[in-house]
């Protein structure tokens, strides 16, 4: 097998000098309140993107993936978020974060990097924070900028809005920085305070399988931004900075100020934010069996209030319930990508089988359904 070390090697022609890595991610509960200042409740997953480097002599930056042909170079010097495109704006993009943060950049040095990646691309499982999280710890560690998870977390975000365009919250790059194993990171996207909340899954004989629908998403252009925008209309009509201001009494009120479809997609945020709070709730005093009656609460808000979930999202996890899940919902952006479904670890593989014979009778698409299991975040690797 080669290693990233060997593939950095022909690519180079010298050795790296570290490896760093960073997963991808799964929202456990918490769709689409990120951005609203609300509660989110991810776990990193232990499938990871690994950044092999080594310096340069100059303040150029060179970089390759496994996943695309051909080198990009930037200078240090030169970095611009309106003309970085295609997939090395998540790497150069938290390059430019930080100097826009205030973090000088005199010192530093160019540096030699090649990606690889373990995280499906595009699966709603966040290859692009898992891509920005690797490069964010890398070049902290490189580049001796001393900053802690959450600040390195926030460059990722950034450069994800700025340089890449997709006007996505904090959920993705918290979960890869600070997820542990067997625990979710509740994440308050108002205050930006995170804290892990045990899972107790392996004692309980649980595990999370990801059913990819295989249906493609598109973030910057899609409907994604099409509801950040209905958020953000609704949170204006109804006087409030963010709808993380609204609770039930300001639903009652949304209803005589709202239309019909803002009020949907309003009410999908407000009872999203108390589920991810009665989720934390119920793990702490319940566990984790106790969860299904939120997780499938939450499909249906987002199939029926936020409309973001494709018929073969919908079918997969009605029928991972119906074969014998805790519960199951969609994860991620939406319009495709993957949802999850708490499993008894023993039912695994008949869930599995139910789901993909229930896609098949339908006549839609195949998924690829596979466990994860909540792992650790960021990190330097060798
Ligand atoms: P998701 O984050 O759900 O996987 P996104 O559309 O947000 O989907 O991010 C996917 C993009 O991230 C890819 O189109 C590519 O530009 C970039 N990306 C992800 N993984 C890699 C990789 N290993 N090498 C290069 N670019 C990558
Ligand atoms: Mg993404």
């Amino acid at each position: 097998m080669t290693t990233i070390a060997d593939a950095f090697a022909a690519a180079y022609g010298r050795a790296p000098e570290g490896v760093w890595s960073a997963p991808g991610r799964v929202n456990l509960i918490g769709e689409h309140t990120d951005y609203n200042n609300g509660f989110v409740l991810p776990f990193a997953i232990d499938y990871r993107t690994q950044a092999a480097i080594a310096r340069r002599e100059d303040r150029e930056i060179h970089l390759r993936s496994t996943f695309a042909d051909g080198e990009v170079v930037a200078s240090l010097d030169a970095l611009d978020p309106a003309t970085m495109d295609g997939w090395s704006a998540y790497v150069l993009g938290v390059a430019w974060a930080a100097a826009d943060a205030g973090v000088s950049m005199e010192g530093a040095f160019g540096l030699d990097i090649l990606i690889d990646s373990r995280v499906p691309v595009g699966a709603g499982l966040s290859s692009s924070a898992a891509l920005e999280c690797a490069a964010g710890v890398a070049f902290n560690d490189l580049w001796g900028w001393d900053l802690d998870k959450l600040a390195i977390a926030r460059l990722g975000r950034v450069a994800e809005n700025t340089a890449v365009g997709a006007p996505t919250g904090l959920l993705d790059q918290a979960a890869s920085m600070l997820g542990k194993e067997d625990h979710v990171v509740f994440l308050d996207c108002l205050t930006e305070e995170a804290r892990p909340v045990p899972l107790h899954l392996r004692e309980e004989g649980l595990g999370i399988l990801v059913m990819n629908s295989n249906v493609e998403h598109e973030h910057a252009t899609g409907g994604y931004g099409d509801r950040f925008r209905s958020c953000e209309r609704g949170a204006k009509e109804l006087g409030v900075e963010s709808l993380r201001e609204v609770d039930r009494d300001g639903l009652e009120r949304a209803l005589e100020v709202l239309d019909a479809e803002t009020l949907r997609r309003v009410r999908h945020v407000v009872t999203e934010n108390e589920r991810v709070l009665a989720t934390v709730d119920t793990l702490e005093e319940h566990g984790p069996r106790a969860l299904g009656p939120l997780l499938d609460a939450s499909q249906e808000s987002m199939r029926d209030d936020f409309e973001i979930t494709v018929r073969e999202i919908d079918l997969a996890c009605e029928a991972a319930v119906a074969g014998g899940a805790i519960g199951a919902r969609m994860t991620g952006g939406g319009f495709g990508g993957s949802s999850i479904a708490l499993v008894p670890l023993d039912k695994a593989d008949a869930i599995a089988d139910a789901v993909r014979a229930a896609l098949a009778q339908a006549g839609l698409r195949e998924p690829t359904i596979f466990p994860v299991v909540p792992s650790e975040g960021a990190r330097r690797d060798s």
